[in-house]
């Protein structure tokens, strides 16, 4: 797709074209990208689209990623991916083929905008919202790294790791900078999780230095709930975790407008992707009725990213030019009788390139600076790391936690291991008096070296379990190391 045929005397010129994959998505998926398409073409976006298919139709033909090698070959050549939304089909594979994108692309950052929009009656129109959340989109909960430990017990596990936190606390500066916006606020639980949320707080701090010029701020992530209610207006751009960034970018998003407002990148280092938070919709699908106002915001942000910034710029003034104007909306926002379809509403869109809207301030935008291609963040070393003990999570059902106690106390006869405490659900439940505590079949037995200079080796660890494995069933363990001096684990609740 090039731009000369219907560009305008306003009409940026963009000399150089730049390739990019389309994938028109299920449901309202093509009305919304075509739309948004039709608008880059007449704004002056100089685009090589290659269109590739994924999802549904890919499910149905029997290929369980949902993404056939075709796409994928596509947007390892692109780099830049524009997409409509993609369904997981019930009885057809059991991935969701957006986030098997993500994955295969390694898209760590997650970057949803939140701005009132000129003209829409929200509660909070008038206040001046524009925020972004950049979510870590890799790791955390949704690694989906999930085991039964019994039959009534399950451990989901979270993980956080330095390399993911410096990345996307980078690109949260950089996106930052990028847009002239002057501080990010760093959401964690790291009250509770000090290891995992504390690393990723810890990990922005050590960032932010690289970024004098914009303010730094922390905030527990609960807190950041609340007062995105209370006083949205206060927050710049807001990094987080992946499950954190999960909730606050849809309550940020029902601030401003809801789902038909909701644009969203998805950025990595070899491949970003844009698109629409919402869903195929297929309610709604194949009748005109679709909103494509995120699709297209979504394509503002392509465009951006890939260094059109003045045509985005001139979509993103239609846009909200049009939505102020509030003569051509769509059914989820017009008033009864009002409404005008997908294809009327981008008719007004075009038809208002080169209009700006009279409220609201146009961001200064410049493309952010990306790590080079196959750039990683440096491993973390330290000089001293110690294996000091050892968790092994036991099933038992019928004992009490003195009976359990006792027998565990059995195996550490003549091992340098000595049983620290056993744990139920986190809470210190042995030795000491435990009537209060509600018991499961699921109990951490921690052992730590009895003499704190002695040196522990695997054969310590696997005598100590397989005694353990001769009275119980156990189900993990985990392995209890000090890196330069520091616990690498938490205490229990309840121990000193
Ligand atoms: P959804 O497709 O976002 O739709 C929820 C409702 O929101 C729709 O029924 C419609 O409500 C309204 N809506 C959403 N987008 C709209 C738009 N552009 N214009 C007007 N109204 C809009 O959520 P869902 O029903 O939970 O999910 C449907 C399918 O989409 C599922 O298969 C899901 O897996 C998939 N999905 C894909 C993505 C993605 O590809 N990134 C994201 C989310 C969900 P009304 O009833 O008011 O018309």
């Amino acid at each position: 797709m090039t731009s000369t045929a219907s560009a305008t005397a306003t009409t940026p010129v963009v000399e150089t074209s730049v390739p990019i994959t389309v994938i028109r998505g299920d449901g309202i998926g093509p009305e919304v990208v075509d739309a948004s398409l039709r608008l880059m073409r007449e704004a002056g976006a100089n685009l090589d689209v290659e269109e590739c298919i994924a999802g549904a139709e890919v499910f149905k033909a029997g290929d369980q990623t949902g993404v056939p090698n075709a796409t994928v070959d596509s947007i390892q050549r692109t780099s830049v991916a524009f997409k409509g939304p993609l369904e997981t089909p019930i009885g057809f594979g059991e991935k969701s083929a957006n986030v098997t994108l993500r994955k295969m692309f390694e898209m760590y950052g997650n970057i949803r905008p939140a701005r009132e929009i000129p003209g829409l009656a929200t509660p909070f129109a008038g206040r001046g919202i524009d925020l972004v959340i950049v979510r870590e989109n890799i790791e955390d909960l949704y690694a989906g790294i999930e085991h039964m430990q019994t039959p009534g017990v399950a451990l989901s596990l979270k993980v956080i790791t330095h390399h993911g936190s410096e990345k996307i606390a980078r690109l949260a500066f950089e996106f930052a900078r990028s847009e002239g916006r002057t501080s990010v606020t760093c959401a964690t639980k790291a009250n509770i999780m000090k290891l995992g949320e504390g690393m990723f707080k810890r990990t922005f701090d050590e960032v932010a230095a690289d970024y004098p010029e914009i303010e730094a701020r922390q905030i527990l992530v609960d807190n950041a709930a609340h007062q995105l209610v209370m006083r949205p207006e206060q927050f710049d751009v807001i990094v987080t975790t992946n499950m954190n960034g999960d909730i606050l970018s849809d309550l940020t998003s029902g601030l401003v407008g809801g789902l038909g407002f909701a644009p969203s990148a998805n950025i990595g280092s070899e491949a970003s992707m844009f698109e629409a938070v919402h869903g195929s919709a297929p309610d709604i699908a194949g009748r005109d009725l679709a909103n494509p106002s995120a699709s297209m915001l979504s394509a503002v942000m392509m465009l951006r990213h890939i260094g059109q910034p003045a045509v985005a710029s001139a979509m993103e003034d239609a846009i909200l030019y049009t939505l102020e104007q509030g003569t051509s909306l769509t059914g989820d926002i017009a008033a009864p009788g009002t409404a005008v379809g997908t294809t009327a509403f981008t008719d007004a869109v075009i038809g208002n390139l080169g209009q700006v809207p009279t409220t609201g301030e146009r961001r200064a935008s410049r493309p952010m600076v990306m790590p080079a291609p196959g750039w990683r963040p440096k491993p973390v070393t330290v000089t001293k790391r110690e294996v000091v003990g050892m968790d092994v999570l036991i099933e038992e059902s019928e004992m009490t936690a003195q009976q359990v106690g006792q027998k565990i106390e059995e195996c550490t006869q003549g091992s340098p291991l000595r049983l620290q405490w056993i744990g139920s659900r986190g809470t210190k439940v042995y030795p000491g008096e435990t009537e209060d505590t509600e018991m499961i079949d699921t109990w951490r037995c921690r052992f730590l070296r009895a003499d704190t200079e002695a040196t522990l080796t695997d054969d310590h660890l696997y005598h100590l379990l397989s005694c353990i494995g001769a009275k119980f069933q156990w189900a993990n363990i985990q392995k209890l190391q000090e890196f330069d001096g520091v616990p690498g684990f938490t205490k229990a609740q309840g121990e000193d």
